[in-house]
C-alpha cells in the first residue's frame, strides 16, 4: 500500500522540546475550523420499541423542612474527609428512597458529617445528605437512558453468537505486542516513552496490538453487523458524527470487560505519564467503537471527542488517503478559536499503529481515496476531571488560548506594577528636601 503523505517525525523523550520538521502546507481540502463539532456518544434509544415516556417533571419532591433545620444551614455541611468510625449512624429505613439512595449510603455518609450535625435528628441529617448526593444521582431521564441501554445490550447478548470467543477473554495482555508489554511493565516514564514517537505535540504514535488481534476484531465486527442485519436488530450508531460508514460500539455485543481491562492495565499507565493535566491518572470509563470508511463515505469532519484521552488504532485494511489532521488542543471555551501555523499537523493512518491524544485535540480525517480503512477508537473518560472542570476557569495547562490570555494578564499586571513603582519613586524624589 502506498504510504500517504506524512510529516517528518522525531523520536522524543518527555521533557525535551518536541520538533516536527518539513511540515507540508495545509492542503486545499482541509476544512476551516468554523463550526467545529463536539463529537458525542449518541443518546440511547430503545430500538424496535416505542420511545419511553418523558420523565415526569419534578419527580423528586422537596422534603418538608424538618423542625430545627435552621440550626443546620447548608454552609455548615462540609463533609469531613476522615470518617468518624466511632459514630453510630441512624436508621434510614429498609429500602432505597425515591432518588434510589439506599440506607447503607446514608449510614456511610453520616460518618463524614461535621460534628455539629452528627447529633441532629435523622431527618435533618437525611435532608442535608440528600442535598449533597443529589449532585451525583442520575436524573430520571438519565435513568431511563441507562435502563434502555441495558435492555438493548441484553437483547443482543441473548441472541448473538460470537465468531471469536477468544476476543472476549478478560485478559487483553494476550493481544499485546511483547515490546509494548515490557514497556508498560517497566512502569516508568522512561520505559513508556521509549517506545513512542510524537509526530505532533501531544499526539503519540506506537505499535501496541498484535496483527492477529486487528484481524480478529475486524471479522468479529463484520460478523456482528451481518448478524444484526439478518436478525433485523437495529444497531445504534457509535457516535453523533458517523452517519456514513459502517460501525458498532464494542460494548454492545459483549466486549465491555475486556476493554475495561485494556484501559485499566495499558492505557491508564500511559495517560498517567502523558496526560496528567486532564485526569489521565483517573480514567474510569470509556466508549469504544469500530468504524469502517470507504471512498463513498467522505471525510470524517473536524471535531473534538467526548473524552479526556482518545486511543485510535488503525486496524486495516488496504486503503489510500484518510490522513488525520490535527489543529491544536483547546478547552471548551476556546474550541472554535483559530489555528496557529505551528499547530497544523497531518499524520497518516497506518494499519497496526496506535495514536494516543487529548480528546480536546481538534482533529478530523480526510476522505479515503481508494479501498477501505477500519479504525478502533476508544474514548477514555475521567469522572474526577469532569467534576473538577466545573470549578475551573483557566485551562492553560493544555489550552493554547488560555495560555495566551494568562500571559497577557501577567504582562498587564507587570506593567501596572512598574507604573506604580515609578510613580511612588517620583513622589519620594519630590518629597526629598
Ligand atoms: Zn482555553
Amino acid at each position: 500500500m502506498p504510504l500517504p503523505r506524512r510529516a517528518a517525525t522525531v523520536r522524543i523523550r518527555r521533557g525535551q522540546i518536541h520538533r516536527v520538521t518539513a511540515m507540508p502546507p495545509p492542503p486545499q481540502q482541509a476544512p476551516e475550523p468554523a463550526g467545529l463539532q463536539l463529537l458525542l456518544q449518541p443518546e440511547v434509544v430503545a430500538p424496535n420499541h416505542p420511545p419511553p415516556a418523558p420523565p415526569a417533571p419534578a419527580a423528586v419532591p422537596v422534603p418538608p423542612q424538618p423542625q430545627g433545620e435552621a440550626r443546620y444551614r447548608r454552609p455548615l455541611v462540609r463533609l469531613q474527609a476522615v470518617p468518624n468510625e466511632d459514630h453510630v449512624p441512624d436508621n434510614y429505613g429498609d429500602g432505597p428512597d425515591e432518588l434510589g439512595i439506599t440506607p447503607a449510603v446514608y449510614q456511610a455518609l453520616e460518618r463524614h458529617l461535621p460534628p455539629d450535625l452528627a447529633g441532629a435528628p435523622a431527618e435533618v441529617k437525611r435532608y442535608f445528605m440528600r442535598s449533597v448526593l443529589r449532585n451525583y444521582v442520575p436524573s430520571p431521564s438519565q435513568r431511563i437512558r441507562t435502563q434502555n441501554q441495558r435492555e438493548y445490550r441484553e437483547r443482543i447478548l441473548s441472541a448473538y453468537q460470537p465468531l471469536h470467543p477468544e476476543l472476549y477473554t478478560n485478559d487483553p495482555s494476550t493481544f499485546i505486542l511483547p515490546a509494548f508489554l515490557q514497556a508498560i511493565n517497566g512502569n516508568t516514564e522512561e520505559s513508556i516513552t521509549s517506545i513512542m514517537m510524537e509526530p505532533a505535540p501531544g499526539v503519540f504514535a506506537f505499535p501496541m496490538l498484535k496483527p492477529s488481534f486487528c484481524q480478529m476484531l475486524m471479522s468479529e465486527v463484520n460478523n456482528f453487523l451481518r448478524w444484526a442485519q439478518s436478525a433485523n436488530q437495529r444497531i445504534m450508531r457509535p457516535t453523533s458524527l458517523d452517519r456514513h460508514g459502517r460501525g458498532a460500539a464494542l460494548s454492545d455485543f459483549g466486549l465491555q470487560e475486556m476493554l475495561d481491562n485494556l484501559m485499566k492495565d495499558f492505557i491508564s499507565p500511559m495517560s498517567t505519564v502523558l496526560f496528567p493535566e486532564v485526569g489521565g491518572n483517573t480514567l474510569d470509563s470509556h466508549h469504544t467503537f469500530v468504524l469502517e470508511y470507504g471512498e463513498a463515505d467522505g471525510a470524517r469532519g473536524f471535531h473534538v471527542d467526548d473524552s479526556e484521552v482518545t486511543l485510535n488504532i488503525c486496524l486495516g485494511k488496504h486503503f489510500t488517503g484518510a490522513d488525520m489532521y490535527f489543529r491544536g488542543i483547546r478547552c471548551g471555551n476556546h474550541v472554535n478559536s483559530g489555528t496557529h501555523d505551528e499547530e497544523y499537523f497531518v499524520h497518516p493512518n497506518v494499519p497496526g499503529q496506535v495514536l494516543l491524544h487529548h480528546g480536546s485535540h481538534r482533529h478530523g480525517v480526510f476522505s479515503v481515496t481508494s479501498g477501505r480503512r477500519v479504525n478502533m477508537v476508544m474514548w477514555c473518560k475521567s469522572s474526577v476531571f469532569r467534576e473538577m472542570k466545573k470549578f475551573m476557569t483557566d485551562f492553560s495547562g493544555f489550552c493554547r488560548e488560555c495560555q495566551f490570555q494568562r500571559t497577557a494578564r501577567q504582562v498587564q499586571h507587570l506593567q501596572e506594577l512598574t507604573a506604580r513603582i515609578s510613580i511612588s519613586g517620583q513622589e519620594s524624589e519630590d518629597e526629598t528636601p
